[in-house]
C-alpha cells in the first residue's frame, strides 16, 4: 500500500518542526529526501542496514551501485573512513563543506549495503544548511544518493523528488531549487595518484592544482558489460527521459544545419521535436518545443537546467529531443557534456 510522504517546505513556518521531525525518521530508521547544493539526496542512517535498503528499494537502484555517505564534521570522516592520506585531508580542507565526494578506505562500522560490497567509502560534507542541520539533528552520518529513480534525470527540486518518489518515501525537506544543478565530483583517494571517476564543479585541475597529480578515470558513456569499472555507477544508464534524445556536436554553424534538417525530417513524418538549446541557438533553429541552457559561455546555466530541461522536455507530447552541443566545454561545462552524452541514445558529430 502507498503511505503518505511528508513535505516540509523552507519558509514554512512549521520547516523548524519539520527539520527536527525528519531528524527523528532518520534515526528511526527511515527516508528523507533533502536538498543539497548539487542535487537532492534521498537519505538514510548510513549505519543502519536496513534503513539505507530502503534507498535502493525507493529508487530501483542496483545493490552494487554504493551510496555517498553525507557528515558534517570531521569526527564522523575518522569514524567511517580509515588510512586517510595528507592528499585526502588537503583535499577535505580546501573543498569541505562543497561538492567533493572522496573514497576512502571504509571501516567496518560501515554496512556492506551502504559500499556496495566494496571495502572503500565515498565521502562528502554538503554546502547546505538544511543538509548540514538534518545530518547533525539525526546524530549520524546519512547515505544519500541522488532523489530519483533510477536511470532518470537526477532532481534539482522537490517536485522532482516528489514526481518520482511520491509515497515511496518518508518525507522531503523542501529547500527550492539547488544552487549547482550537477552530482559532486568524485575522486578516488585509495588508489596511488587520486583519480576523478566523476566530474562535477570542481574540475581535475582544481584538484591538481591543489595535490599536485591527478588522473581522469571516467568515460564520457554507460560502460559495456565486459568493461571494469572503477565506480559501480558507470556501468548503469544515467539521466535518461523516456523521449529519445540526439546529442549533436560539431562548429556551431553544422551543428544548426543538422538541428534544422532533423526537425524538417520529423515534421515530414508527424513528428514533434523538442530542442534544448543555447540561448544563441534558439535564435537560429526552430522547433514545437524549447528549453534554454542558457548562454554558449557560460556552462554553469547549462548545469543548473539540465536536469530540469530533460524533464520539462519529457513531459511534453514529443517524439524527440534534440540537444545543442555547442555549449562550451571549460569548467564545469565537461562535467554538463558527461551527463548529457550519457543521457543520449545517439550522439551525431557533424
Ligand atoms: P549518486 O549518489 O546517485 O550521485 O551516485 C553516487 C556515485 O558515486 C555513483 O556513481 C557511485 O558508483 C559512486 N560511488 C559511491 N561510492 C563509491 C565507492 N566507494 N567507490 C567508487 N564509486 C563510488
Ligand atoms: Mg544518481
Amino acid at each position: 500500500m502507498k503511505s503518505r510522504t511528508l513535505v516540509f517546505k523552507s519558509g514554512d513556518k512549521d520547516f523548524e518542526a519539520g527539520l527536527s521531525r525528519a531528524a527523528d525518521i532518520i534515526r528511526e530508521g527511515g527516508t528523507v529526501a533533502f536538498p543539497t547544493e548539487t542535487v537532492y539526496g534521498l537519505g538514510a542512517d548510513a549505519l543502519k542496514a536496513d534503513a539505507v535498503h530502503k534507498i535502493f528499494k525507493a529508487k530501483g537502484r542496483p545493490a552494487d551501485n554504493p551510496l555517498i555517505v553525507h557528515i558534517a564534521n570531521a569526527d564522523q570522516c575518522s569514524e567511517l573512513a580509515e588510512a586517510i592520506s595528507a592528499d585526502a585531508i588537503k583535499l577535505m580542507e580546501t573543498f569541505w563543506p562543497g561538492p567533493l565526494t572522496l573514497i576512502l578506505k571504509a571501516k567496518d562500522i560501515v554496512p556492506d549495503v551502504t559500499t556496495g560490497g566494496l571495502n572503500t567509502v565515498g565521502l562528502r560534507m554538503p554546502d547546505n544548511p538544511v543538509a548540514l542541520e538534518l545530518i547533525r539533528r539525526s546524530d549520524t552520518p546519512i547515505a544519500a544518493p541522488s532523489a530519483n529513480t533510477s536511470g532518470s534525470p537526477s532532481p534539482t527540486t522537490a517536485d522532482h523528488v516528489f514526481h518520482d518518489l511520491d509515497g515511496k518515501i518518508d518525507a522531503i525537506l523542501d529547500g527550492g531549487a539547488t544552487d549547482i544543478g550537477l552530482e559532486s565530483t568524485v575522486v578516488d583517494m585509495t588508489s596511488d595518484i587520486p583519480t576523478v571517476l566523476r566530474p562535477g564543479q570542481i574540475t581535475a585541475e582544481d584538484i591538481r592544482k591543489c595535490v599536485g597529480d591527478v588522473r581522469i578515470g571516467y568515460a564520457d558513456r554507460t560502460l559495456e558489460e565486459d568493461e571494469i569499472a572503477r565506480s559501480p555507477g558507470m556501468k548503469y544508464t544515467h539521466y535518461s527521459p523516456k523521449t529519445k534524445v540526439i546529442l549533436i556536436e560539431g562548429q556551431i554553424k553544422d551543428v544548426h544545419k543538422a538541428m534544422t534538417e532533423i526537425v524538417y525530417d520529423c515534421h515530414k513524418e508527424g513528428e514533434r521535436v523538442g530542442i534544448f538549446v543555447t540561448d544563441e541557438t534558439a535564435k537560429v533553429v526552430n522547433a514545437d518545443e524549447t528549453y534554454s541552457l542558457g548562454k554558449r559561455n557560460m556552462p554553469s546555466q547549462a548545469a543548473r537546467s539540465i536536469f530540469m530541461g530533460l524533464r520539462h522536455l519529457d513531459d511534453k507530447e514529443i517524439d524527440l529531443i534534440i540537444v545543442d552541443g555547442t555549449l562550451e566545454k571549460e569548467g564545469i561545462g565537461a562535467a554538463v557534456f558527461n551527463r548529457l552524452r550519457k543521457a543520449a541514445d545517439r550522439i551525431i558529430n557533424v
